[in-house]
């Protein structure tokens, strides 16, 4: 074994094989190995003793919209990473809009970049932006290091980021297919948008029936016929609508090379609790019924949805008016998006090794990051310490993000993050963040 320099011990230690007691040595800022838990701590190394508190990998959130530089009054490199830091993640990759410019070239996102890489307390990708005009470049995009492409098939909420119709999408998906690319996409159908009822106010009901469950179905079902076409691999971010589950089961069974990904506020928040007025709850596609949500957990029990990411989406707190329909679409959720969804795993009969398998694991897998979303040997020494079934109430003013408008305030949740770690350095420790230590990745770091 490698010269170790720390030992972290706990009697619950999340690896692939299970929990279990364990000692994990780490050298060099990377897992030597998984230890029994008695093992004896080599000479010259500093034991970290955990007790029963859970060692976990660090979270990796692949979904996340830091709007820096640009929107940086929305969030910001230094208040994003900080706060996922706090939550327990150790990776995120930022989304290609809200920031000014958009990632859709090299030359902007090395201008991303530049401004990330002093900032951020956390590792931190990116993911590129497919517009209607920049086929050309993304190739180029993809060989600096972007984790794949990001599209929208209605509009996205920003103008200089426009959504891609069907005949576009081919053309870039073909294109991003050609090198083995992914795109991501923002699944709801425009002409659905268009033809569901809009009304402007403060009703919740309103909102919802304006953003149907048919636009994401055929959304959805469209994008699957043209990754099959293509031979593409594609990923549905965010899904809400539970009734696209079946489409998507029976693509993944006939081997479409399809991913999802759900989030913490369609799994843990119900149309049923919106309170008027109360934009804060706004996100598109919508949180919906309480019979939706427990078919998305069905969903993702049965391995259809693949994993849970944020969508962290924040703006500021004037433009979260109380108008549904002018309000900042996007929920605000990188600190708590471990405790929420442990919350109600736990309710539902889950175990936290699911939770570190849809949170750490796969999303690591749909990026490619070697390196991250698990404990073992040859892995970077990533690790949220967490005490399970200690609670705390959510009070915004404790909150790392910039804007500290979230739906989750008041809500007493299970699962406390006392400590995060990143490369075998202590990050974040009880609410105290360590100056910035994270490191700009790119596909196949
Ligand atoms: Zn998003």
């Amino acid at each position: 074994m490698p010269d170790v320099q720390l030992v972290l011990r706990s009697t619950r230690v999340i690896t692939p094989e299970g929990t279990r007691a364990a000692s994990i040595a780490v050298s060099g800022g990377t897992i030597a190995a998984v230890l029994p838990y008695d093992a004896e701590v080599p000479a010259g190394a500093r034991l970290e003793d955990f007790g029963d508190d859970v060692v976990l990998p660090g979270l990796v959130d692949t979904h996340v919209h830091v709007n820096d530089p640009g929107r940086t009054e929305w969030e910001g490199f230094w208040t994003a990473t900080r706060a996922a830091a706090a939550g327990g993640i150790t990776t995120l990759l930022d989304m290609p809009l809200n920031s000014l410019p958009p990632t859709t070239t090299v030359e902007h996102l090395r201008v991303k970049q530049d401004v990330a890489r002093t900032k951020a307390h956390i590792d931190v990708g990116f993911w590129g932006g497919a517009l209607p005009d920049n086929v050309k470049d993304l190739r180029p995009l993809f060989d600096a290091g972007v984790f794949g492409f990001k599209c929208f098939l209605s509009p996205s909420g920003v103008d200089e980021f426009p959504e891609l119709n069907q005949d576009q999408l081919a053309t870039s998906l073909a294109e991003i297919a050609g090198f083995g690319g992914l795109m991501i996409v923002h699944a709801e159908d425009p002409h659905h948008l268009a033809a569901a009822p809009q009304k402007s106010g403060a009703k919740y009901a309103d909102f919802l029936a304006s953003r149907p469950r048919d636009a994401e179905n055929t959304a959805v079902q469209n994008l699957i016929d043209q990754a099959r076409r293509l031979n593409a691999r594609v990923h549905v971010l965010h899904l809400s609508s539970s009734d696209a589950l079946p489409l998507i089961a029976a693509a993944k069974a006939e081997g479409v090379k399809i991913t999802v990904e759900s989030c913490p506020h369609f799994l843990t928040l119900t149309a049923g609790e919106v309170p008027d007025g109360a934009t804060e709850f706004k996100c598109c596609p919508p949180i919906r019924e309480a019979s939706n949500q427990d078919a998305l957990w069905e969903g993702l029990a049965d391995g259809t949805i693949d994993c849970i990411v944020s969508d962290h989406s924040p703006s500021t707190a004037d433009l979260k008016t109380g108008d549904f329909a002018s309000a900042w679409g996007g929920i605000s959720s990188l600190q708590l998006g471990l405790p929420a969804i442990w919350t109600e795993a736990r309710r539902r009969g889950h175990g936290l090794d699911d939770v570190v398998r849809w949170m750490s694991a796969a999303p690591a897998r749909l990026a490619g990051l070697a390196r991250k979303g698990a404990i073992e040997a040859g892995r970077d020494a990533d690790f949220a310490v967490l005490a399970p079934d200690e609670t705390f109430t959510v009070d915004p003013a404790g909150l790392q993000h910039r804007n500290r408008v979230t739906a989750y305030a008041g809500r007493t949740l299970y699962g406390v993050v006392k400590s995060t770690w990143l490369r075998g350095e202590r990050i974040h420790d009880g609410g105290e963040l360590a100056e910035p230590s994270g490191l700009l990745l790119g596909r196949n770091d």
